[in-house]
């Protein structure tokens, strides 16, 4: 296991990359900290903070960056200060992690299963039924993944009213910022050392955050199991990514060990989840022809299948989740499941008609952004009653979770806002398997997204939320 490089190694490298020569040291994280009041305290936190952050966790080139070298560079949007989380909460959600791996795996071997629950989702969703044609296709050939990876991230929000932590959903495709996540972590730390006391905040409370090297670890581990020295891992990104910087991470620590060579190991996918990474034919060739390829997929189409919101739904309804776990383990998950509900359920519906602020209609859709919300469920629910067609198959229901809101630092474009705030605390999870040797099933390390109470979706990369960190209190 590699040490994660620090700020200065990895800006350096960062710096050749866009070609600048010289690094200009930040001298205000020198200064001492003056008047002592919250806001100035903040003050004074967010110049450092986004310094910091500026260095330190590039999201994208702004237009300009191609005719003045280091310029055009945001940071990834960031919380100045740790959002604290309860003890309980915290060993909960990482107890679940590698429970929801190994249900993951076990999900991706039941093909009928799969394709069973989203039969009637694929006639009226053109993505899944794509998606879908894949699976049939490998199910038919009888294509069996000996070498099984699965990189997730099970994102949890806690219910003001009832105190219970209810999980979002759970990504097997692409699960992002386990990069940049870890360096708020650093960040937060770094800032808590220096400031903590003035801010009641202990430094040491704020776990150690390993999701990054947990997963390079695990994308080596899955080259290893390969077994040809020859053989590279490839990264399938999207063009113009604009949260490249958190790839680079991940790639900077597994740099070292894979060389260049013609055959593929493990093919990891950093797109493929939307309808847009397949602007023509040509895509889904590549997607079918790398899907029945000997190379380690992570996510393979069954995992990938198995993250969809309709999944999710169907493993919620009574005795399925006891289909694949055994009862001790099903109980556990089953007590993070909000409620979840397919559209033909008619009384549901028109509860979700009469209160719509209580309910998410959510397509099957990943990437933040594509969720219904308020108002618009209600006139989308009764537009879907009076076509009368297969429509509502496309969407599942869920209960609105309301986290409790409070005050925030957030920083955007260096500047920071203050905001009443809520969070969503994912936890990441590493699963490898080779036939029956289960090589990896952890829970690594954590992402905190903090977003503006009233904002309805989340999503750094969509603009919603911003980077967070937690001190366990
Ligand atoms: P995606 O796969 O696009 O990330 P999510 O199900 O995570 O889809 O929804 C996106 C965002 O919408 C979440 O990050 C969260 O902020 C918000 N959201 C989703 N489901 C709920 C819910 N049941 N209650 C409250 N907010 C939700
Ligand atoms: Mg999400
Ligand atoms: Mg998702």
């Amino acid at each position: 296991s590699r040490r994660l490089p620090n700020d200065e190694a990895f800006l350096l490298f960062f710096a050749r990359f866009i070609g600048i020569r010289s690094i200009r040291r930040n001298r205000r994280s020198a200064r001492g900290v003056g008047s002592q009041t919250l806001p100035n305290l903040c003050q004074h936190l967010a110049g450092v903070a986004g310094e910091l952050g500026v260095r330190c966790f590039g999201l994208e080139f702004a237009k300009r960056a191609g005719t003045s070298p280091g310029v055009g560079m945001v940071h990834a949007p960031f919380a100045l200060l740790p959002m604290p989380i309860q003890e309980g909460f915290w060993k909960q959600a990482c107890e679940l992690a590698p429970i929801f791996n190994e249900l993951v795996d076990r999900v991706s071997l039941d093909g009928k299963f799969l394709q069973d629950s989203l039969s009637r989702t694929k006639k009226v969703d053109a993505f899944t039924s794509r998606l879908l044609d894949i699976h049939s296709k490998m199910l038919e050939i009888n294509k069996k993944e000996v070498i099984r990876l699965g990189l997730h991230r099970s994102d949890y929000m806690l219910d003001a009213e009832t105190a219970l932590l209810y999980q979002i959903e759970l990504n097997t495709i692409s699960s992002s910022f386990a990069g940049l996540g870890c360096l708020v972590s650093n960040l937060h730390r770094h800032l808590l050392n220096q400031h903590g006391k003035d801010l009641g905040l202990n430094p040491k409370r704020v776990p150690g955050n390993t999701a990054v090297r947990q997963f390079a670890e695990a994308l080596a581990k899955a080259w290893k199991e390969y077994d040809n020295k020859r053989a590279v891992v490839m990264f399938v990104v999207q063009p113009e990514e604009r949260n490249m910087y958190d790839q680079h991470w991940l790639s900077f620590l597994l740099k070292e060990i894979y060389p260049r060579g013609q055959i593929v190991a493990v093919v990891y996918f950093r797109a493929g989840y939307s309808p847009n990474d397949y602007p023509s034919e040509s895509e889904w060739n590549a997607r079918l022809m790398m899907e029945q390829s000997t190379a380690i997929k992570c996510p393979s189409i069954s995992y990938h299948l198995v993250g969809t919101k309709k999944i999710q739904q169907e493993l919620a309804k009574p005795l399925v989740l006891e289909r694949f776990l055994e009862d001790e383990d099903a109980a556990k998950l089953r007590k993070c499941f909000a409620g979840l509900w397919s559209l033909d359920d008619s009384e549901i519906v028109k509860t979700a008609i009469e209160r719509p602020e209580l309910f998410v209609l959510k397509p099957q859709r990943e990437g933040g952004g594509n969720n219904i919300y308020g108002d618009d469920v209600k006139e989308m629910l009764l537009k879907l009653q009076h076509e009368k067609n297969q429509e509502q198959a496309a969407y599942i229901l869920m209960q609105r979770i309301f986290p409790t809101a409070s005050l925030s630092y957030l920083i955007r474009e260096g500047i920071c806002h203050q905001n009443n705030a809520i969070s969503e605390l994912g936890i990441y999870g590493a699963y490898l398997r080779n036939n029956d040797k289960v090589i990896m099933n952890d829970h690594c390390g954590y992402l905190m997204r903090t977003k503006d109470s009233s904002s309805n979706e989340g999503g750094v990369a969509t603009g919603f939320a911003v980077l967070d960190s937690i001190p366990i209190v």
